[in-house]
Parts: structure tokens; sequence; C-alpha cells
């Protein structure tokens, strides 16, 4: 069973590219499976030194807003997305990420309950109002009821995803929770946070998504994702079994940044 589970997420894992038919369930994904230059990020290159400021806007359907807050034991709750977007720009640039509700915007029911790429840029095209301009770069996230649909149909194992260089991404909200549970405190927090983290960098441009690579860490039949099962850029990190187990090894562990430093060496290339 754990095998079928894990080629589900792999099925969906990544970041389709935006309007286009996934081509299928499997390593035909075009999220960057293709190698470097096939596609250009949509929009200001965050990268580009005239960009000093990056700016997460942040949505959510009714009743499936992100978990917010401090947390005896973990510390604000979105740290650990601030920490690590951070980090991939060396500090060098001015962040704005909400951290409160109040800061995002609720954005009513979405009754569409799985959301293929198409569904998901048809909701930022009704509600995102962070755009780019020439020294800001802007990523979009709703956090949605449901499941992430494909040419398979929907995945209930999807956590997250990215859509393929638009810095769009959406966050199943349903699938974050059915993580919680077990002995570790707040895992699905960590997990919500974690998978943040990932889809975002996708948008920025991990791996070799529009950031070239150092050195070659690409796991190539996962598309734009790290070979290092430690790196939160690791394919499995986007389905619920591989980001609980990544949560829990990183929990008791008590790391804050989640790239290995084959990541940090791309983005460290551009700072
Ligand atoms: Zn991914
Ligand atoms: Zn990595």
């Amino acid at each position: 069973m754990r095998t079928l589970v894990w080629l589900f997420a792999l099925a969906a894992c990544g970041s389709p590219r935006p309007g286009g038919a996934p081509a299928g369930g499997d390593a035909a994904r075009s999220d960057g499976a293709g190698g470097a230059g096939d596609a250009a990020p949509q929009g200001t290159y965050v990268f580009d030194p005239a960009v000093t400021k990056v700016v997460v806007e942040i949505d959510y359907e009714t009743g499936e807003a992100p978990y917010t807050g401090t947390v005896v034991g973990f510390g604000d709750t979105f740290d650990l997305t601030v920490n690590n977007l951070d980090r991939l720009f060396a500090s060098k640039k001015a962040l704005t990420v909400p951290r409160t509700l109040a800061a995002m915007e609720d954005v009513g029911v979405i009754s569409d309950e799985e959301l293929t790429t198409t569904d998901i840029l048809a909701l930022a095209a009704a509600h995102r109002q962070q755009h780019d301009t020439a020294d800001t770069k802007t990523y979009y996230v709703i956090f949605v009821s449901g499941h992430y649909a494909d040419a398979n149909g929907p995945n209930s194992q999807v956590l997250g995803v990215e859509v393929g260089m638009t810095g769009i991404v959406a966050i199943f909200k349903d699938v974050i929770k059915t993580t919680e549970g077990g002995a570790v405190p707040n895992i699905s927090r960590y997990v919500e946070q974690s998978t943040l983290t990932h889809e975002l960098a996708h948008g920025i441009g991990l791996v070799d998504n529009g950031v070239p690579m150092v050195a070659d860490h690409k796991d190539a039949p996962h598309g734009a994702h790290c070979t290092n099962s430690h790196c939160i850029m690791y394919w499995a990190n986007e389905g619920t079994s591989g980001a609980v187990s990544f949560a829990t090894q990183n929990i008791t562990g008590g790391n804050t940044i989640l790239f290995d430093a084959a990541c940090l060496a791309d983005v460290d290339a551009k700072n």
C-alpha cells in the first residue's frame, strides 16, 4: 500500500506547467523534466539585482485558513517559512509574508473540490491583488479544501502544488489536516509550513526550475526536485507520508533551515 501511496504522490507532485494538460501521471510530467533552459519563470525574475522586495500574498477559502500564531515549543507558526525564504535570498531582500489571518484574505467558499492547474490559475486571477513590479517580486498562495486533480483524477495525498513557474501556489488544507496525530505535537502545523516553503521554493526556481544548478542534484524522474531525501525539495515531501517523516525528523532534530547545501549553493550563486 505504501508503494501505491508514494506513486500517487509522485503522480501529481511538483510544479505542473500552467494551462497545459498533464501528460500523464508519471515522469512525463512537465515540471522541468525537460531540463534547464526550456522555460523561464513568469514575471519579474526574483534574483534580478533590481528586485529588493519579495511579497507573499496569502488567501484562504472560508474554513481552510492556515495555522497562525505562537505555539509553546514551536514559536510563531510562520517563522519556518519566513526564515527559509530569507535564507534563499541570503537576507538580501525585504520580505513581506503575512503571519496573521488579519493580514490574509478569506475569499469565501470555493465549491470545486477537485482543483486542476487551470482551476488554480482561475482562482489566482479572481483573487490576486499583488503583482510584480521592477523592484518587487510577488508570490500568490491560496489555501483550499478538496484535492489536487490532474489527468489521473483527484489525488488525496498531494499537500500542495506550484503551478509551473507562475509563483502561484495552492495548499490543500484537508490533506494537511490528515497529517495530525501521532506522537509528535503540532505536526500538521509543521507540515503546512514545510509544504509552503517547498512550493514557494519551486516558484523561486528550485530545483533547476528557473535557477540553474551549480552541481547536478536534480531528481529528474521526479521533476524539479532534489536528490537528497533530507532536503525539503525532495519529491516525497510534497506527499503526506514523506512530509510526516521529514517533519518528525526535523522537529526532533531542531533544524530550522530545511534546504540542503546543494539547493543553497544554487540560490547563493544568484544572490
Ligand atoms: Zn515539489
Ligand atoms: Zn536540495
